[in-house]
């Protein structure tokens, strides 16, 4: 598949039946695999042979899918997980461990936040967050010797700001450490990472790949492209014996293509088993098959209401980067030229009283905890994600009470802004 176009490749990547097989990738609804000799099956404990034993490992469905998905960032192996947040902390901690440090962009997903700043700092995993405008110096001066990873949205949830992707690859590998890149709103329809530096790259396929809000998971991509034996002594699980593996060195036997993914399937889903079941690979696949007609259309409809919104008397000011004058068009342009996403966030005049009204106001669009759907969305941080803040500590974190977040769909623009303008006329 690697000749073909990305379109083509959302179609029909990871899959190819052979005479007589399904058309469709088969739901392997079963949780394990029979074999003729307890020598066969031995070989796959060993890792020896591939094959498959238990779906808490491996499952075919998941593979098709998850190759589809390497296709289409462009790396070499990929593994879903059962959500974002299971992708995130595999990728993080699959090259961390007590007593190591991650240097991460302080404008992330509030669940990542929340997993690398609290859960894994009780792990003993430290974390220097860098503001990711910052300049290169002060982003060089996070490292400490004992940085294992760099981490960074390439837009960010929900501040909508635009990664420099090359300048904190730049960074990373200059201290020796890979760059993970959580690619989930642009998705690769509108930006490889890979091609800009990234060494790993991970989705929360809950949003735009599966779009329809049917299934939420994850997935981590490996571009195959770090040298974990250039840097053998920050990376010991990778590049020295691994006892529960009958001492398996994974970036020996598996090389730079297959180590990381290898080593995270065998070790990191082995002992937290946080596998997607093979159902919701399904019905991921489905949505994969038609992101690249949905992602255009989200993005049109993004940039027509942003434009809309910032023209209104209503509307304080307004989030969109791909909309001209705001603060990251250039670097959207230079890394999403054909468009990002369909999230767009505006502060309506009169604070959380204006925004209520507003929001009971929309017809077509639904207050929801969630974005990225077919459907459009709204949510207002003050009233429900960040209600425990008061309205000084919302202005402190950047989220004015009036902020809401607006999720565009696909349906018409013309019905979404039509629906924005009757419920601003009634606040
Ligand atoms: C939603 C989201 C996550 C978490 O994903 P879940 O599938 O909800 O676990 C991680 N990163 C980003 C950018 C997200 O938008």
């Amino acid at each position: 598949m690697s000749d073909y176009k990305l379109n083509t490749k959302c179609v029909q990547g990871g899959y190819t039946p052979k005479n007589g097989e399904p058309r469709q990738i088969p739901v392997v609804q079963s949780t394990t695999f029979k074999y003729d000799t307890s020598e066969d099956m031995g070989k796959l404990f060993d890792l020896e042979a591939s094959g498959y034993f238990y779906t808490r490992l491996q499952n075919p469905t998941n593979d098709y899918v998850a190759a589809k998905i390497a296709e289409l960032e462009g790396g070499t192996a990929a593994m879903l997980t059962s959500s974002g947040q299971a992708a995130n902390f595999f990728a993080l901690f699959n090259i961390c461990e007590t007593g190591s440090h991650i240097v991460s962009s302080a404008s992330i997903y509030g669940g990542t936040f929340n997993l690398i700043a609290v859960t894994m700092k009780k792990m003993g995993i430290d974390v220097t967050f860098v503001n990711p405008d910052c300049a290169e110096e002060e982003l060089n001066a996070a490292f400490q010797d004992n940085t294992r990873a760099v981490f960074g949205e390439t837009i960010a949830n929900p501040a909508l700001t635009v990664l420099d992707i090359e300048k904190f690859a730049k960074a990373a590998h200059s201290h020796g450490v890979p760059l993970i890149i959580d690619n989930t709103f642009p998705t690769p329809v509108n930006c490889r990472p890979i091609e800009w530096g990234a060494d790993i790259v991970t989705h929360s396929t809950t949003k735009y790949m599966d779009g329809h809000g049917v299934a939420v998971g994850g997935a981590i991509v490996d571009s195959g492209k770090f040298d974990w034996f250039a840097h053998k002594d920050k990376f010991p699980g990778l590049t020295t014996p691994d006892d529960s593996y009958h001492g398996i060195t994974y970036a020996e036997k598996f090389g730079r293509e297959g180590a990381f993914i290898t080593k995270c399937t065998a070790q990191l889903m082995r002992d937290f088993g946080c596998i997607q079941s093979p159902q919701n690979a399904f019905y991921l696949n489905l949505g994969l098959e038609s992101l690249h007609v949905r992602m255009p259309r989200h993005c049109e409809n993004g940039l027509a209401v942003a434009s809309f919104l910032k023209g209104h008397e209503k509307v304080k000011r307004v989030s969109y980067p791909h909309l001209e004058g705001d603060k990251y068009y250039e670097l959207a342009k230079k890394y999403m030229p054909s468009g990002g996403c369909g999230v767009v966030s505006f502060e309506i005049e009169g604070g959380r009283a204006a925004a209520e009204k507003f929001m009971k106001s929309l017809r077509l669009m639904a207050i929801e905890t969630h974005v990225a759907d077919a459907r459009s969305c709204c949510l207002n941080p003050a009233t429900s994600t960040h209600r425990q803040l008061t309205d000084e500590q919302l202005e402190a974190a950047g989220i004015p009470a009036g902020l809401i977040r607006i999720s565009c769909g696909i349906e018409d623009k013309e019905d979404l802004i039509n629906d924005i303008k009757q419920a601003l006329e009634q606040v």
